[in-house]
């Protein structure tokens, strides 16, 4: 994206915006309130091919690449949304992509994907049948379930079992802080299938209604509240073998090969919630008086704003280079990491700022930089934390 802007990406933006402005705005207090988005929702940003944007036609996706999902995360927040909505939304993006790669991994064989019931029970295409398809039509929620109580980092570590029990898994453990996890038909969930450590870890996708699995509880956040998030509990629950995705104990690859596409999109919503909150800052310093002048008369104070603006074009800049690199395949894990630690850093303070210039007013449940400043904290934790991405970019300096 770091090219002029074609005419369908334009389109695109305009697309998101309009849906933005008649499907969300005038609803999204209420969603903070309920704490969730209606599943309508989904089935609206189906329609418009919203939710299928990355993902194959072939899966029932719009097709398009990394770049033009995050062009309309960028928008979506851009046109007044939010982080927020951003994850309650687009959850299948972290929830499906895995499945896809093993479908992809699988050359296909067999009848494609969205053939209907020929599909070969027990391959990807019949995961991608009953789970990719469905979700990108807006009728399914799916959410991704890696991080347990005992830690979220350290991926590796993982103490949730699937043993083998016939033609099923038996799966035993918590999971908690699953984004959409209230709200989710399926998990596609991180178990523990062999040895202690990275090598014995499978991905398995559950139903959400399979005897055994329960939503332990919801859980009440800082911000992000119009994305329901849940701790869940598996006592004894009965998974068919066929909703293994790819080979047993190659999770943990599959997992890292994933969260390149959630930290650019977290990356992404960094630097449009700062540019969104400087955007706003810039208004309200016109229209706001103090002393007998405008706030945007003071030099501080344009100074000030000079400054988050700096912040927020380089972000922008670094991170759309970075989404072409990997875009057109380049394994770029080190320059991820700084995408994303850049674009945070820079939206911390934009955040902050907004907020301080904002005085009072800044400080209400009715500012909307109120709502980014909580919601933007979460940017430096999810998808992996400001310091494990500090550990990747070392590692890619050989230190
Ligand atoms: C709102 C929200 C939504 C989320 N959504 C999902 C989801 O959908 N699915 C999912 O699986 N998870 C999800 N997460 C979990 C998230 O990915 C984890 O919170 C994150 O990976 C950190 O794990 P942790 O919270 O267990 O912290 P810990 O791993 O316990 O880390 C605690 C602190 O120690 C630091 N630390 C850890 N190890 C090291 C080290 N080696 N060196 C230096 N510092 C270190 C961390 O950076 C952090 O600051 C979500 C979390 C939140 C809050």
């Amino acid at each position: 994206m770091t090219e002029p802007e074609t005419l369908e990406r334009r389109q695109l933006r305009e697309l998101t915006r309009r849906f933005v402005t008649r499907d969300v705005l005038p609803h999204l207090d209420g969603w903070e309130r309920a704490g969730e988005v209606p599943r309508a929702l989904h089935g609206t940003a189906a329609e418009l091919g919203l939710l299928g944007l990355g993902f194959p036609e072939a899966v029932g996706g719009s097709g398009g690449d990394l770049r033009d999902s995050l062009l309309v995360t960028e928008e979506v927040i851009l046109a007044g949304g939010s982080s927020g909505l951003v994850a309650a939304l687009f959850t299948h993006g972290i929830a499906l992509p895995h499945i896809v790669a093993a479908w992809q991994r699988d050359g296909h064989p067999g009848p494609e994907p969205g053939s209907g019931p020929g599909s070969e029970p027990g391959t990807a295409a019949a995961l991608v049948d009953r789970y990719v398809r469905p979700t990108l039509a807006g009728a399914r929620i799916g959410a991704l379930a890696v991080t347990e109580p005992d830690g979220g980092s350290d991926v590796a570590a993982l103490r949730t079992t699937a043993r083998r029990d016939g033609a099923d898994y038996l799966v035993n453990g918590t999971k908690t802080f699953v984004t959409s996890g209230v709200r989710a038909d399926f998990v596609t969930t991180a178990v523990r299938t062999g040895a202690p450590g990275a090598a014995g870890i499978s991905l398995l996708v559950i139903d959400t209604d399979a005897p055994g699995c329960t939503v332990d509880r919801r859980l009440e956040k800082l911000g992000w509240h119009c994305s329901d998030t849940a701790t869940l509990s598996f006592v004894d629950v009965r998974v068919p073998a066929g909703n293994l995705i790819g080979v047993e104990n190659a999770g943990f690859a599959a997992i890292m090969r994933q969260f390149g596409t959630e930290r650019l999109s977290l990356a992404t919503q960094a630097y449009a919630t700062a540019q969104r909150c400087l955007d706003l800052t810039v208004a309200w310093c016109r229209d706001r008086h103090t002393f007998g002048g405008p706030l945007i008369g003071r030099q501080v104070v344009r100074h000030r704003l000079a400054e988050m603006a700096t912040r927020t074009a380089a972000a922008r800049a670094y991170v759309r280079q970075v989404a072409d690199r990997v875009a057109a395949g380049e394994p770029v894990p080190a320059e991820v990491a700084m995408a994303k630690n850049a674009a945070v850093s820079a939206c911390d303070r934009v955040v902050d700022q907004a907020v301080q210039l904002h005085g009072g007013h800044g400080y209400l449940r009715d500012a909307e930089v109120e709502r980014h400043y909580r919601d933007a904290r979460i940017l430096g934790i999810g998808g992996g934390t400001t310091e494990i991405m500090n550990e990747i970019i070392a590692k890619g300096l050989g230190i």
